[in-house]
């Protein structure tokens, strides 16, 4: 019997974020002119997309190699960093190009009024995030390290509920995991001041990609394995979608992951490009054409 081809969608809400897109725009307008740009931390977490920077000149450092650079350029990336980066640039002779997503910038700044005001209250300041994970920690450092990171709605013991809490969210984190830990912190502190700081465009493609991920019979989700935000987004696909399968990249595609005639989408992480997606969805057809030719 004929093997029916296969049908390909992008998801059309899927692709970079604004704040990733600012960010690899300024590294892509400073190499135009210039051989190398440092950036502290990946710019992004995608593999190729960090391949294909590394080609035109953007080299990724640490902390460490951070404190070691002298009158250098480094790129500060839509994660944002704590206070201390920017003391050590100006210490260093370090010039910045910050390419903090304005998103991320209006919660450090919020954070660090709030922290302010819990002080003097005799509060806490709680941040819903990764621990380790870049925007957290410099979520944190606006605290000077006093902010208590959960986890998980699990971590709620870490909270002093006999003090005032202020709650707030990393800008990706899934919005129903956020909505149920301040249903318990308020459970335990009906006073607990709440923040909503998801990023809007997290919490809309929240929605979106679940009716994206019901109406194929397949899912195939883009992203690289370090990216937080690509882990949230491929736990929702299958959640509405059992046949969901993360890939880095095209070579991760294999015949048997598909059926006769299966509607196929393909969707990403807000760090996974424009450019991979067509790649993964070509690569699709491909599979697609070698199937029905067999
Ligand atoms: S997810 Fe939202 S807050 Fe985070 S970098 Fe992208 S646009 Fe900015």
């Amino acid at each position: 019997m004929r093997f029916m081809p296969l049908k390909v969608e992008i998801d059309p809400s899927s692709g970079f974020c604004n704040g990733v897109v600012r960010a690899v725009g300024k590294a892509e307008d400073y190499l135009s002119s210039h051989s190398r740009l440092y950036s502290l931390g990946a710019i992004v977490h995608n593999s190729s997309e960090l391949g294909r920077l590394k080609r035109k000149g953007l080299e990724i450092i640490d902390m460490d190699d951070f404190r070691s650079l002298h009158d250098d350029t480094v790129l500060i990336r839509a994660h944002g960093e704590p206070p201390s980066t920017y003391r050590t640039a100006e210490a260093n002779g370090i010039r910045i190009i910050d390419c903090t997503c304005p998103v991320v910038l209006a919660l450090q700044r919020k954070v660090r009024e709030v922290c302010l005001r819990m002080e003097a209250e005799g509060g806490q300041v709680v941040i819903f995030g990764k621990r380790g994970h870049a925007e957290v920690n410099g979520l944190v450092g606006q605290t000077e390290g006093k902010a208590i990171v959960v986890g998980s709605p699990e971590e709620i013991e870490k909270i002093d509920f006999s003090r005032p809490v202020a709650l707030f969210s990393q800008t990706t984190k899934d919005p129903e995991e956020y909505a149920l830990l301040v249903r318990e912190v308020r459970s335990r502190r009906e006073d607990a001041e709440v923040y909503d700081t998801i990023c809007r465009q997290v919490a809309s493609r929240h929605k979106s990609l679940v009716s994206f991920a019901a109406s194929h019979d397949v899912i195939v989700f883009v992203s690289g394995s370090e990216s937080s935000n690509g882990k949230v987004l491929f736990d929702l696909c299958r959640s509405v979608n059992p046949r969901s399968i993360m890939v880095e990249e095209a070579s991760g595609l294999r015949p048997g992951m598909f059926r006769d005639g299966d509607s196929v989408g393909v969707c990403g992480a807000t760090s996974t490009p424009q450019w991979q997606l067509e790649a993964v969805a070509d690569s699709i057809t491909a599979i697609s054409l070698f199937l029905v030719e067999c």
